[in-house]
Order: structure tokens, then C-alpha cells, then sequence
């Protein structure tokens, strides 16, 4: 038997410790090959339950009453999920989107660098990002100064030389890149722009629960992330905002909403915002969603993050493995770094006509995602994908490219 077998995909899936959290999740077709988990994660199981009480006996039963409770979720989940990402309690917030807390930390961020008229990140960046830093360096007259780097490897401490200078107040990268899956070293990108005195935002939407992160540990400022990709907690549910505790007290929320507010339901005329993570909230908190996020990262923090990254690099390895096999042939290029260590859960693909074999791809029961101009990406989410899921997609592509 080769490494290119189905039995060794069965012997793969029957070996591996993770297999049987696939059973926790809701799976209508078990016939469909889902390879977008990194986009939008599957729905657990225990989600769907908790909505349906969430919906029934809070909303419906509780109404107004349930703020009670509900007031005190954004920040009791954030400190769920902190230890997903090397956080203390206290530290993270969860409520908005991931676009919106990064308007809110990358403003903080400029603003507690004042003088300082640049901010740097890298062309490859997620869109949202750049056009955010867009927005705000128009906004205060700020010059972006954009890494070129190498759009497969990701952004490197090295390369970040030349860019970063006493006039930088913020660089901001994600830890692990949309489309290439490149996983930066968040540690030494930290020092170099903490060595020039920049503070340092990370995107960890395509990090968390997904590939081992210690904000503590590598001195990270400030961070923020979706919750509804690898930690599966649904359609747009709320994202995680991170700030370090030693900046909480220097560090100021541009959107000055009621849910910061001191004694919030006194309706008192002044903004005076409360202590700590919860002056990053703004408006009322999508509270439906966020009990996606508490059920989703909890299934996370049983299986372990180091199990779940052990199964991760399994998964892209055996699909690297693949490509070499079964794709190389055909005209594709693999546009994730080869050494395990850089990469995410992802694993791209490139070929002229990816456009094209993605659909094809679809309409055979196979879902991954294209992403321009010539990538078709492949989530392999722990807790989900199996490795004989992984065979099957890769070789639905090979049949349809060789046609
Ligand atoms: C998915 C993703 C987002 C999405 O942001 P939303 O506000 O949830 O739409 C942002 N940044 C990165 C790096 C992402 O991968």
C-alpha cells in the first residue's frame, strides 16, 4: 500500500484521536466533502441545542429579564476562549465583528503613538484589513507603508527591517495569511516593532483554534479574530478582541458606546468608562450568536489545542503529500510553505483554471473555496475534516483537471 491509498487514508483516520469529535457536529450529507471549515466552520451539535433553549427559554421566556445574565457574556466568553490563545482572564472581549474591532485596536494603537506618521502592513494582508488601515490613515493624514513580501512565506521579522523606523506607530499582520495559510512568527515580529516602539495589532481569524498562539508569551498588544471559523461558531457570530492587560489603562476604544459605560443603566450624561476589557465593548451584544461561541470554543478547549494542532499538521502534510502525487502532474503549484512549522490548517492549490475546477469541484459534492486569482483553498478543520475526506476532494480534482 502507498501513501497515495485509500487504506492509507482509513488507517490515518483509524489512528487518529480527534476522530470521533467529527460525531459532535450536525452532518446532513455525509457524502459531501467539506473543505471551507476555515471559512465557516460546521455546526455543533451541542450549538444547535443551546440556540434552540437560548431562543425558547431566554428570549422567549425570560425576555427583558434575561439581561441579568446576558449582560455578563461578552466578557465570561472572552475568558473561555483566552486560554485558546495564550490570553489571561480579562483580557479578551467577545461582541462586533472582526472588522469592527480592528477599527477600534488599530485606532488605539495610532493614538497612543502620536507624532509617529506611519503604520505597516503587508499587500497580502485580508482585504478588510487593508481597507480599514486605509480608511484610517486618510482619515489622519498617515502614510502606509506596505510589505511586499513573498505572497506563499508571509511576512518575516527580516523583512520587516526596512520599513520600521521611530516614525511607525502600528504594524499589523495576520498570524496566519487568508489565502497562502502562512503562519508568522507573531514573537519575533513583535520584538522588531516593539524595538522601534510601534505597538503591534495580529488578525487571528484564521489562527484561533486552529494553530497553537501565545499572546503572552511572543508580548503581544493587541489582537482580534473570528469566532465562526475554526472555533465553528456560526454565521457571523461575534468576533475576539484582544488587549494586554498592562495596556488596558493607556490603551482608548474609539467608539464610545453604552455598553463601556459605567453604571450603564443610570443613563448618566459623560462618557466614563469602565475598567479593563470591557471598555472595548460598544452596543448592545448579539447574544443568540455569542452562545454559538461559547459552544464552539468549549468543544475546542475538550479536545486541546495541542491535539487539535497535531491533527492540523497531519491533515495539511497528507494533502501536500497529495499534491505532489497526484496535482504537480497536472500543472498545479502548492501555494502554502512546505515546512509544516509556517503553515495554518489550510493548504492552497494553484492552477490556471482554478476558477473553473472549483465550481466543477462544487457541483461533485465537493466544497473548497477559490480565492483570486488562481488559488482553490482547502480547510482542513480538526475537528471535522477526516483524512479519507481529504483523498476524496484531491482526487475528485485530479479526475477533473485531467479531463
Ligand atoms: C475572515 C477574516 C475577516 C472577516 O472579518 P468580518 O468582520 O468577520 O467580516 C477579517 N480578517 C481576517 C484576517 C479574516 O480572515
Amino acid at each position: 500500500m502507498t501513501a497515495m491509498d485509500a487504506g492509507h487514508a482509513a488507517a490515518l483516520d483509524a489512528a487518529d484521536p480527534l476522530a470521533s469529535f467529527r460525531d459532535r457536529f450536525v452532518v446532513h450529507e455525509p457524502e459531501l466533502v467539506y473543505l471551507d471549515g476555515n471559512s465557516l466552520g460546521r455546526l455543533p451539535r451541542a450549538t444547535a441545542a443551546r440556540l434552540r433553549t437560548v431562543v425558547d427559554e431566554e428570549w422567549g421566556g425570560e425576555l427583558i429579564r434575561g439581561w441579568d445574565h446576558w449582560l455578563d457574556e461578552p466578557l465570561r466568553v472572552g475568558d473561555r476562549l483566552a486560554p485558546l490563545i495564550g490570553a489571561r482572564p480579562g483580557e479578551v472581549a467577545v461582541s462586533d465583528s472582526t472588522t469592527v474591532n480592528f477599527y477600534k485596536v488599530a485606532w488605539a494603537a495610532l493614538e497612543a503613538r502620536p507624532g509617529r506618521r506611519a503604520l505597516v502592513t503587508d499587500r497580502d494582508n485580508f482585504p478588510t484589513n487593508r481597507y480599514v488601515l486605509e480608511g484610517l490613515a486618510s482619515q489622519r493624514g498617515l502614510e502606509i507603508r506596505w510589505l511586499e513580501g513573498d505572497p506563499i512565506e508571509g511576512p518575516k521579522a527580516a523583512d520587516l527591517g526596512p520599513l520600521v523606523d521611530e516614525d511607525v506607530a502600528l504594524v499589523t499582520f495576520s498570524l496566519v495569511n487568508y489565502r497562502s495559510a502562512a503562519l508568522a512568527d507573531l514573537a519575533s515580529i513583535t520584538a522588531t516593532a516593539h524595538a522601534a516602539g510601534a505597538l503591534v495589532v495580529w488578525d487571528l481569524s484564521h489562527a484561533a483554534g486552529a494553530v497553537l498562539v501565545d499572546l503572552e508569551g511572543g508580548e503581544a498588544d493587541l489582537a482580534v479574530g473570528c469566532t465562526y471559523k475554526y472555533l465553528n461558531a456560526g454565521p457571523g457570530a461575534p468576533a475576539l478582541l484582544y488587549v494586554r492587560r498592562a495596556l488596558q489603562g493607556e490603551l482608548r476604544n474609539p467608539i464610545q458606546g453604552w455598553f463601556a459605560q459605567r453604571e450603564q443603566f443610570s443613563m448618566g450624561q459623560g462618557f466614563d468608562p469602565v475598567e479593563g476589557i470591557g471598555a472595548w465593548l460598544a452596543g448592545t451584544p448579539g447574544i443568540v450568536s455569542l452562545a454559538g461561541v461559547d459552544e464552539g470554543v468549549a468543544l475546542v478547549a475538550e479536545a486541546g489545542m495541542a491535539g487539535i494542532r497535531a491533527k492540523s499538521v497531519a491533515l495539511t502534510e497528507y494533502a501536500v503529500a497529495l499534491h505532489d502525487a497526484w496535482l504537480a502532474p497536472l500543472g498545479f503549484s502548492l501555494g502554502t510553505p512546505r515546512d509544516p512549522a509556517r503553515r495554518g490548517s489550510h493548504v492552497a492549490v494553484r492552477h490556471p483554471d482554478a476558477r473553473r475546477l472549483c465550481a466543477l469541484l462544487i457541483g461533485r459534492g465537493v466544497v473548497p473555496d477559490f480565492r483570486a486569482p488562481d488559488s482553490i483553498r482547502l480547510g482542513l478543520s480538526p475537528l471535522t475534516t477526516s483524512f479519507t475526506e481529504v483523498r476524496t476532494g484531491l482526487a475528485a480534482l485530479r479526475e477533473l483537471a485531467a479531463d
